[in-house]
């Protein structure tokens, strides 16, 4: 059992009044608040232990390396990375997939092929889209069923002797369907090729170990993990960050530079051009603290519940419809209410201090998939409460009988 009001009290901005009216934030999936711990990290570290990394042979700089390499052995432990070498920091997500894309993508071939799915957050199909323009890379896209499930025999057909690579969400930021990705990934490997997960939508929410799902690179944010904003993580396998060539390039990443030939750095280094966000990976680390502190199995159980609680709560309103279904779902529920305009509603709960998202949530094939414009989405934490899910269906039962004719 969660102590939720301990929990509660470690996240100031909780006790924030909307128009009157206590916050309710349901937009977790967007970005979690942050627990003073994390931003006392940032804080501190900028007050007694800032300095650039990795280039000064001076105290304040060494405090902040190896403040920075601890980090990247935590996120290590946190994921069970093989080694810590194989994590590199990025801004976010978003930079890990443009980071594989661009540089795996060097390796591709004009008619190679690479496996995405219809219900890709749009960070994991406009940068294999932009490789698709420079290389003649060719996008084969699994589709999704009603429910929300996508379709794993159209998934095994979609194998050719040139697929290169899968590159496949954890678990959907609009659907909340959790992929079997360790099966996907499994099959993937028969044919030899290796997959990407996104685990923007799954790390925060539930242990995710990539020795044991045995991907070959994962992405999450730092700042839906109860962490800073600025700072990501990708894991990638050894053997593949070495053949795979520099993502950018500048300072930290080079071994030796002159104008006939200029060597490169060892992994993780040879990705992080320029100075890194140090202070943003170091106060991530704390939020890992903070996370296990509580313990990724009781937030799941709890998010789990919640989630049922809201499903339920939700589905006895007149005229809301659910989207994503899945068996295996997490902490998120997107709906309509009958014809109502997803921004009037989530203007209106605004009104009411319920912080939704609305719109297509960056994934606008998810919305084509239904044939609407966007959705209204609520996105569950740990620090939610049951209370809050009656205010959230309070809310909508008093906006849809403001709206609906
Ligand atoms: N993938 C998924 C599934 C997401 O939900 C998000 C954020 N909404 C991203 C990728 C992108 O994350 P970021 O904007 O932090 O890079």
């Amino acid at each position: 059992m969660l102590d939720i009001n301990n929990i509660r009290s470690q996240f100031p901005i909780l006790t924030t009044q909307v128009y009157g009216r206590p916050l309710v934030y349901l937009d977790n999936a967007a970005t979690t608040q942050k627990p003073r711990c994390v931003v006392e990290a940032e804080r501190e570290q900028y007050y007694t232990a800032n300095a650039n990394v990795h280039r000064g042979v001076h105290y304040l700089s060494q405090q902040a390396t190896e403040l920075l390499e601890q980090a990247r052995q935590r996120v290590g432990r946190f994921i069970n990375s093989p080694s810590e070498q194989e994590i590199i920091f990025t801004r976010g997500t978003t930079e890990a997939v443009n980071l594989v894309a661009a540089s795996y993508g060097e390796l591709l071939h004009e008619g190679d092929e690479v496996i995405i799915s219809e219900m890709e957050h749009h960070s994991n199909i406009v940068p294999w889209q932009l490789l698709q323009e420079r290389r003649g890379v060719r996008l084969r896209v699994i589709p999704f069923s009603d429910d929300g499930e996508l379709d794993l025999q159209a998934y095994a057909s979609l194998f050719s002797d040139r697929t290169r690579m899968v590159s496949i969400t954890h678990v959907s930021n609009v659907l909340g369907t959790v992929n079997p990705v360790r099966e996907m990934i499994s099959l993937a490997h028969s044919h030899g090729v290796p997959v990407m997960v996104d685990a923007a939508q799954s790390v925060p929410h539930f242990g995710v170990d990539v020795q044991e799902l045995d991907c070959d690179f994962l992405a999450f944010s730092g700042h839906k993990v109860y962490g800073p904003t600025g700072i990501g993580v990708l894991y990638g396998r050894r053997s593949l960050l070495e053949q795979m060539p520099p993502y950018q390039g500048g300072g930290e990443m080079i071994s030796t530079v002159s104008f006939d030939k200029t060597t490169f750095e060892g992994i993780p280094y040879k990705f992080e051009a320029g100075t890194p966000n140090y202070v943003a990976a170091h106060a991530l680390a704390v939020a890992l603290d903070f996370v296990e502190g509580i313990g990724l199995d009781a937030i799941h159980a709890y998010e789990c519940q919640l989630t049922a609680y809201a499903t339920e709560q939700l589905s006895r309103i007149p005229g809301l419809r659910i989207f994503g279904r899945s068996v295996q779902k997490d902490a998120v529920v997107s709906f309509l209410v009958g014809d109502i305009h997803h921004l009037d509603m989530g203007t209106l709960l605004d009104r009411l201090g319920i912080a939704v998202r609305t719109g297509h949530h960056c994934a606008q094939p998810v919305m084509t998939h239904y044939g609407v414009e966007g959705m209204v989405r609520a996105s569950f934490s740990f620090y939610n409460t049951e209370a809050e899910v009656d205010a959230l269906a309070d809310g909508i039962r008093r906006v849809s009988k403001m709206l609906l004719k």
